[in-house]
């Protein structure tokens, strides 16, 4: 029970439709808490920093509004500096990097990271959240559950079958992301543009130093990744043979004198939606669960950003689904 003596929600998953959802309710009153699986948030919204201190969006790449709502809110990052302009006009990424956003966000609200929601459990009014370390959570009046479409699925089957019935409608596109690191004179200057090259292998290709607010550092970093045939065909691999497989089909566009540095593949299984639910996000208000991300809408910031918001209305019964 928060101060007020209004029942708490749990949010489950702290990407940009958590974080959102949980911002808003908060800001209605509502007590919160997120659970997070990964070390912080920002969820898809990543970047990834190695122990020689290198640091990679290896996620989403920019964000980009179409509606005013989000461009409102792109808008709010750039007044606090959490974003900037990159490239082409209305393309902003996160500063100093792509999660920064979510994780200023989410900063100063309950935030539980390291450890994944394995069950939710209880009745309505009293759920509980069984986490993987054994740890508990709860109880609490409402749990929104923001995993990727077929995470949230597998936690909703058994408290709320007609959510988890939807949300496995979702379909994704998977994406094998390469992190590579050269030395300053293995490429050739100017820094590698970002380009979505019309290739079989290569969906995308960008150097980091070429976005705003990145610290310089000695090495050229640059984020790759595959088209969803090439992901698909790969998936399985190891993450070393993905790696060397990458590399090779990147070779043309980088033109690298000497070998990386540093070359780590990342899978995303998870990465693109290409089918969604259609519906804003998913909410049953006589149990208190719902759900929400981008696989309601579409595959892209902006409807993680839209989903979160309208799972938030639901609960505060405004509708919005
Ligand atoms: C390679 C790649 C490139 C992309 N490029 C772009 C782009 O350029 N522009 C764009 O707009 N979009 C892009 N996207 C898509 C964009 O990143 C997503 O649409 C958006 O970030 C999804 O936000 P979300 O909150 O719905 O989900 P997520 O960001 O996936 O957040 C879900 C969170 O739930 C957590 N979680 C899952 N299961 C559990 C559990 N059991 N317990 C606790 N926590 C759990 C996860 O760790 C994650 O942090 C890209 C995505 C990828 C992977």
């Amino acid at each position: 029970m928060t101060e007020q003596g209004i029942p708490g929600v749990a949010v489950i998953g702290a990407g940009l439709a958590g974080v959102i959802a949980a911002r808003d309710l908060a800001a209605a009153g509502r007590g919160v808490h997120i659970v997070e699986k990964s070390r912080g948030a920002g969820g898809r919204m990543a970047t990834r920093r190695t122990r020689d201190g290198l640091a990679f969006d290896h996620g989403a790449q920019y964000v980009r509004a179409h509606g005013a709502d989000f461009a409102a809110e792109i808008a709010a990052w750039a007044a606090r500096g959490l974003a900037a302009p990159w490239g082409e006009g209305d393309r902003f990424v996160g500063v100093p990097a792509m999660n920064a956003p979510v994780k200023a966000l989410a900063s100063g609200m309950p935030l539980t990271v390291g450890t994944a929601v394995a069950a939710i459990e209880g009745v309505p009014g009293r759920w509980e959240l069984a986490l993987a370390d054994g740890g508990r959570l709860g109880p609490f009046a409402a749990v929104l559950v923001t995993a990727p479409a077929p995470q949230a699925a597998a936690l909703l089957a058994p408290v709320a079958p007609a959510l988890a019935e939807a949300a496995a409608t979702a379909r994704y596109a998977p994406c094998l992301a390469l992190m590579l690191a050269f030395a300053p004179e293995a490429l050739a200057p100017p820094c590698v543009p970002a380009q979505r090259p019309d290739h079989a292998s290569i969906a995308w290709i960008a150097e980091e130093a070429t976005k705003p607010g990145r610290a310089a550092g000695a090495e050229r970093r640059v984020v790759v990744h595959a088209t969803p045939g090439w992901s698909r065909a790969h998936l399985e691999e190891t993450p070393d043979a993905v790696a060397r497989s990458l590399l090779a089909e990147a070779a043309p566009f980088l033109a690298a004198r000497a070998a990386p540095l540093h070359a780590v593949a990342h899978r995303w299984r998870y990465a693109l939606v290409e089918a969604p639910v259609g519906r804003a996000c998913l909410w049953d208000a006589a149990t208190g669960l719902g759900a929400a991300g981008d696989w309601c809408l579409g595959g892209r910031v902006e409807a993680a950003y839209d989903s979160g918001r309208a799972l938030a209305r639901a609960v505060l019964g405004e509708g919005g689904r």
